[in-house]
């Protein structure tokens, strides 16, 4: 789950990491509001959405006045952004954050995420901050370095010790940077975060280090644990497929392909969307109506696989072991009843009460395509398609 700037610089204050002032606005009344605290003649005002880029696309502006911080923050409230990250859709800022300017004298990237590869939370630093830190590992390897934190989320002094070294920390600075680098790994692990980032963290020209852009995402698995950060879910950032699964308790992605996939496991999901790729076609979709899905579920499914315009062909492949095959005839007959299926819908079944389940789709009207296996599954599904 992503959260907002805001919202993660609010976590972060939480662990004595030093924020430049802030206040948040959803409505012009609560700019005035904002601007009046803040009190300064210098702004810089941000629009609250769930993705990165902001600055090249326009929703980071600095104001001079109070005057101008208020025509600015009114004109990116409600503005749809277009960012690298969110896709040519873009997304609504419905809050703008109001900020206090910062001089800044150089800027910096720390980070931690869990590193697949290793399969262990790890710490990412780079004295290259404000750009993406997937452009600095690309450009320049050499200028990223990256720890293993230990599951205590506790950071060893050798380890601080080579932060401060490769960023070229000194003094006052280093003892600054050792305490903000041990908060974030905290942070890190204490909010079951996927990803925590601070880009840029600046050093400003009184030589003081702050957070001026914070990046929050919590593991969904473990948000009924973290029932403070499961109020940061916002709906509106996300794509509307996207919380119609969430809502159905699916674990739905949504992909570039034609082909939709309804699947039951997540491994079954994989290996049908790798043999799609053998047919050579590409998955529109993830979805994994997991092993005790209802009929409802099955039908939801559907309904978020067709509201993609890009799906020409739908591929169910279900192996019916906790589920079985009645509940996904059932879901499929009573989802074709509710909704138009206008493309061909190739189905293989496999499993418990197999006979039941193929005899209810055959007496049932719905035009399907069985298929015998998954190879002639993905053969069939594809075969249409130019
Ligand atoms: P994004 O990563 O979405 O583009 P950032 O918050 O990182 O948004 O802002 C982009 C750039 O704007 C930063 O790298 C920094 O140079 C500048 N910036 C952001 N906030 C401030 C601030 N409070 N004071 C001064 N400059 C800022
Ligand atoms: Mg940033």
């Amino acid at each position: 789950m992503n959260t907002h700037e805001y919202q993660a610089k609010e976590v972060l204050q939480g662990y004595g990491i030093p924020i430049p002032k802030f206040a948040v606005a959803s409505t012009v009344e609560e700019i005035h509001q904002g601007i009046k605290s803040l009190g300064q003649n210098k702004l810089v005002i941000k629009a609250q959405v769930h993705a990165g880029g902001r600055g090249k696309a326009g929703g980071v502006k600095l104001a001079t006045s109070p005057e101008e911080a208020l025509i600015l923050a009114k004109g990116m409230l409600g503005m749809k952004l277009v960012t690298k990250q969110t896709g040519k859709e873009g997304v609504i800022a419905h809050q703008v954050m109001l900020s206090e300017a910062v001089d800044i004298a150089k800027e910096y990237y720390i980070g931690c995420v869990i590193d697949r590869a290793t399969a262990q939370p790890i710490l990412i630093v780079s004295p290259e901050g404000g750009v993406e830190i997937e452009e600095v590992a690309e450009r320049s390897p050499e200028k990223i370095l990256t720890l293993p934190i230990a599951l205590s989320g506790h950071l060893r002094a050798y380890q601080l010790w080579r932060v401060v070294k490769f960023m070229g920390w000194k003094g006052a600075l280093a003892k600054q940077g050792m305490k903000m680098v041990a908060a974030l790994a905290k942070a890190f692990i204490e909010t079951d975060a996927s990803l925590l980032e601070i880009n840029p963290l600046v050093v400003t020209a009184q030589g003081e280090l702050l957070t001026l852009d914070a990046k929050l995402a919590i593991d969904d698995n473990a948000l009924f644990r973290q029932p403070v950060l499961a109020k940061y879910y916002d709906p509106t950032q996300m794509r509307a497929a996207e919380v119609e699964a969430n809502l159905h308790d699916l674990a739905y992605i949504a992909l570039d392909g034609e082909i939709g996939c309804m699947v039951n496991g997540a491994g079954l999901a994989m290996a049908t969307m790798d043999i799609i790729k053998l047919y050579g076609k590409e998955p529109a979709n993830f979805l994994d109506v997991g092993g005790g899905a209802t009929k409802e579920k099955v039908a939801a499914g559907f309904k978020i696989i067709l509201s993609d315009p890009n799906v020409k062909a739908i591929l169910v492949n279900i192996f019916g072991g906790i589920m079985n095959c009645t509940t996904i005839a059932e879901g499929i007959i009573a989802a074709a009843k509710e909704l138009d299926i206008h493309v061909p819908l190739v189905v293989r079944m496999e499993g418990t009460h197999v006979e039941k389940g193929r005899l209810l789709l055959e007496e049932s009207d719905v035009k399907i395509i069985p298929a015998k296996d998954l190879a002639d599954a993905a053969l069939k599904v594809t075969e249409g398609l130019k």
